[in-house]
């Protein structure tokens, strides 16, 4: 897009309705309102806006809060509940009322139902027809005086409504998409379009960067920041996230929230990057880019118009590079949840240190890889004995590596290159290659048949348990051997 750049300070808001957690859609709002908040100066406010519920949950702006913070969202005021605001937004309802700009409007549910019915027959869209619109000083004095109920409603221009958005350029509503909406409902309650307008003006937002779900009700905030003699803050809407089935990312298709990733050892450094470019592209082909290497690159014209697919396998790649690439002391703080779910938490801290070193360069995340070490800390294996089968059926084996066992026990040095030169220069005598110790070696140490190097691993397993590993799976070779009979 051709676009003035956007200029700073800016004031942005990231707006969540308390759900008891956090979409991912929201997370990567969120993400790009911290970004361009950070990449332009000014600052970040948190909403939240709890107006709908009976009472405002502090436990769930907690797990907002907490769920942001998490995945690495940095915000410069809030959070502000929209709940403790509700008498500014009827105050601003009845400035519209005062003005003429709203009116009551007395009609039934009952009658708006079957206007609504009507019109779905007629296979139309129902629109408030305005039958309350034009009523006289006096008639809303007669039914107000009878105690009759009302809504207040906005008096909706019969103008088009256009408005340049960030991300998808001129938009224009034409005045029959638009009606007279709702800012006051008849318990005296304000809507969300009162409410996020009032708030948004005494917040003095200047960007709105929020979901495409919002994009129809952008033309009624307008109207309302006009009517309410307000600056128009600048409009991005952002496209969906689709789920692999191109619908709308949903629980058929996984995890939906930011906790459950969190949950399933997913690293907020990789969910932060990996939403970031859900729907922005940093203009190169670069994808692992820091929080801040991307606040440096943030421009709204790389924000991509069409909806983003959730790709899980390349999260689960992206992750993997976190878990690689990340300094140990970055990651261990999200680890830990998971060593102590493997009961790891008492673990010797130099052989945990060691032995996640060598296998976060494997693991897809962090539930992975702290499973994936849990055997260097236990007294005794247990094997699968379909995974064994194949090294039970070689006689000669058991005695091979007990001869393998011993050569190890006299090494003076047991490191990664003695391990390796003792075990090819017995295949060698036995006429095999390395492969034919390397493979039940690895059972015999780990009880798996993949894992990080083989003599990476029989070092961290250290001499005496490889040593009784090595019996262990010899015993348990002749358990299971096939009878010659
Ligand atoms: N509370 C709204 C939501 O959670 C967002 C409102 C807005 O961004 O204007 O979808």
């Amino acid at each position: 897009m051709t676009e003035t750049a956007l200029q700073g300070p800016i004031r942005v808001r990231f707006a969540p309705s308390p759900t008891g957690f956090l979409h991912v859609g929201g997370a990567r709002t969120a993400i790009y309102n911290d970004l361009l908040r950070a990449h332009l100066g000014g600052e970040l406010i948190l909403r939240i806006e709890d107006t709908d519920r009976a009472r405002s949950d502090e436990a769930m702006t907690r797990q907002i809060q907490e769920a942001l913070e998490w995945v690495g969202c940095h915000w410069d005021e809030g959070p502000a509940l929209q709940s403790a605001r509700v008498e500014r937004h009827r105050e601003r309802a009845a400035e519209l009322l005062a003005r003429d700009l709203a009116y009551r409007c007395f009609c039934t549910s009952e009658e708006l139902d079957a206007q609504r019915r009507a019109a779905e027959k007629a296979g139309e869209r129902f629109r408030y027809p305005g039958t309350c619109s034009t009523l006289s000083a006096a008639e809303v004095e007669e039914r107000l005086a009878a105690g009759t109920p009302f809504v207040v409603r906005f008096r909706m221009a019969q103008d088009n409504i256009r408005f340049h958005d960030l991300v998808r350029g001129d938009v224009d509503f034409p005045p029959d998409a638009l009606d007279d909406f709702i800012l006051l409902r008849s318990d005296g309650s304000p809507t969300y379009h009162l409410s996020v307008v009032s708030d948004d003006i005494d917040m003095r937002v200047s960007h709105i960067i929020r979901g495409d779900d919002h994009l129809s009700n952008t033309p009624k905030h307008i109207a309302l920041f006009e009517a309410l003699e307000a600056p128009l803050p600048t409009f991005g809407h952002l496209p969906l996230i689709l789920g692999p089935d191109k619908k709308r990312l949903s629980k058929r298709t996984g995890a939906t929230s930011v906790e459950e990733f969190r949950d399933q050892g997913i690293l907020p450094q990789a969910l932060y990057n990996f939403l970031a470019l859900l729907g922005w592209s940093p203009g190169d082909a670069r994808e692992i880019l820091s929080r801040d290497e991307m606040t440096e690159l943030f421009t709204v014209e790389r924000l991509n118009t069409s909806a983003a697919v959730f790709d899980r396998d390349k999260l689960a790649w992206m992750n993997a590079q976190y878990l690689f690439n990340l300094p140990l002391e970055e990651i261990w703080p999200h680890l830990e949840p998971f060593l102590a779910a493997n009961g790891l938490a008492d673990a010797d801290p130099d052989r945990l240190e060691a032995a996640v070193t060598l296998h976060r360069l494997r693991a897809h995340n962090l539930a992975e890889l702290a499973e994936s070490i849990g055997h260097y800390f236990v007294d005794r294996l247990d094997y699968d004995p379909a995974l064994c089968a194949k090294f039970a059926a070689k006689a000669e084996l058991p005695e091979r590596l007990a001869a393998l066992r011993d050569r190890y026990d006299a090494l003076d040095d047991f490191a990664i290159d003695p391990l390796d030169q003792a075990l090819r220069a017995l295949c060698e005598e036995f006429g095999e290659k390395a492969g034919y110790l390397i493979h039940p070696l690895r059972m015999a140490l780990s009880a798996s048949k993949k894992g990080p190097p083989v003599f990476d691993l029989v070092a961290l397993v250290g001499r005496p348990a490889t040593r009784q590993r090595l019996d262990h799976f010899i015993a348990y070779l002749a358990e299971i051997a096939p009878t010659s009979e």
